[in-house]
């Protein structure tokens, strides 16, 4: 079946017996035995629920997975994963990661024994490199947050194997509309569906999705144990998302490829980061593993004012935090996203005061390019 399909049809289940074309929302926390010993299935919500399962079990689909797990929010998601770690283990990661990511790792995950090297993942051998006896896992972004850079997942899957090292990536960017990183040989992947899968701004969602039944069976206790569970409600509302993740994303991709093209030719811009550019050094690998390069821009402006200028002047666009959903959102990642990661670190990577990050949304590309245009303009008033 076409992912498309897949999307609409994913987990054809049904719980109720009426014909509900939509899975109903089944808002209990808990379950009625039938009988002693006995149980329909579902017990507790925390450990299991019809709505949520249906989530899980088409997201499952989605990723070419044996299992999923829905989390409150995809940092509750990376957090559990993190439970597969013990005091004493190694882990690899992107230097280029998600700001929450980079202040898990950093601040929570340390102080409970766990070693980190990041490094730019782009270049296998820099991996290979700081692999040593205790490397346990390699931790990937890719499309990594805010740089956009793209690291070849069959490769790093190939090097992982070769020294037993789980592969874990955050899908968050592309989905698996545009990327299936198990099929790439990748063992865990994450998402912060909050972003695409979700699509509307308006709920928190997270993700592990696995290939492998004993992996699954070591997450879903850590899941039901550390209980950070995606609610009924919120599991209804990322289904209904993905019924559209397909077109969203199909539309979204056209429109941000057509305002890189444009941000390009601006006197103002100084450079654009955007995996769909023939310019991007990772077009390539990019092309190789994944269908789409997704609708995420960071662009650098000439200077600082420039950059507060236009998270003054937007209007269509919106200066917020997040992305992925219909809304185009503009960010400015040294003061929001990026905000804990140290000045060195954020310097060295290209996350300075001129940098701006765009997720494109659903409104007209043209209504969005005249956003920009207005709000680069030499005499444009402040709002
Ligand atoms: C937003 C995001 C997360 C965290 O997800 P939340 O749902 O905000 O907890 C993790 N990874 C990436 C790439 C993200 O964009």
């Amino acid at each position: 079946m076409e992912i498309e399909t897949l999307c609409i049809h994913g987990c054809d289940k049904t719980y109720d017996g009426t014909g509900a074309v939509s899975v109903p929302i089944f808002q209990s926390a808990t379950f009625a035995h039938p009988g002693v010993g006995q149980t329909t299935g579902f017990d507790y919500s925390r450990l299991q629920n019809p709505t949520r399962e249906y989530l899980e079990e088409t997201l499952a689909k989605l990723e070419g997975g044996s299992a999923a797990m829905a989390f409150s929010t995809g940092m509750a998601a990376i957090s559990a994963m993190m439970e597969l770690f013990s005091p004493g283990d190694h882990i690899i990661a992107s230097d280029d990661l998600y700001g929450g990511s980079h202040r898990l790792f950093h601040h929570i995950s340390m102080k409970n024994g766990i070693a980190f090297d990041f490094v730019h993942t782009s270049h296998v051998e820099r991996i290979r490199e700081r692999i040593r006896p205790e490397t346990r896992a390699v931790f990937v972004e890719t499309p990594t947050n805010p740089m956009m850079q793209v690291t070849d997942i069959r490769a790093v899957s190939a090097l992982a194997k070769e020294f037993g090292l789980l592969l874990i990536v955050d899908n968050t960017f592309l989905t698996p509309y545009f990327q299936r990183p198990l099929a790439l040989g990748a063992d865990i992947v994450v998402h912060s569906g909050t972003k695409y899968l979700g699509g509307h701004n308006d709920t928190l969602a997270g993700f592990l999705v696995v290939a492998d039944e004993e992996l699954a069976k070591r997450l879903v206790f850590i899941g039901k144990t550390t209980g950070a569970c995606l609610s009924p409600f919120d599991s209804w509302l990322i289904l209904r998302g993905i019924k559209t993740l397909a077109v969203r994303l199909e539309r979204q991709q056209e429109s941000a490829l057509k305002i890189a093209h444009w941000l390009c030719e601006q006197p103002k811009i100084r450079a654009v980061h955007y995996a769909g550019l023939p310019s991007h050094p990772d077009y390539a690998v990019s092309k190789a593993q994944s269908t789409g390069f997704g609708a995420m821009i960071s662009f650098e402006v000439d200077g600082e004012e420039t950059a507060k200028a236009v998270l003054h002047r937007v209007s269509v666009i919106q200066y917020a935090e997040s992305l992925g959903g219909v809304e185009s959102l503009i960010t400015y990642p040294l003061l929001q996203t990026h905000a804990d990661v140290p000045e060195a670190e954020r310097e060295a990577k290209g996350i300075n005061a001129r940098l701006l990050r765009l997720s494109v949304g659903l409104e007209h590309a043209e209504d969005i390019i005249a956003d920009l245009r207005h709000a680069l303009a030499e005499n444009g008033r402040l709002k």
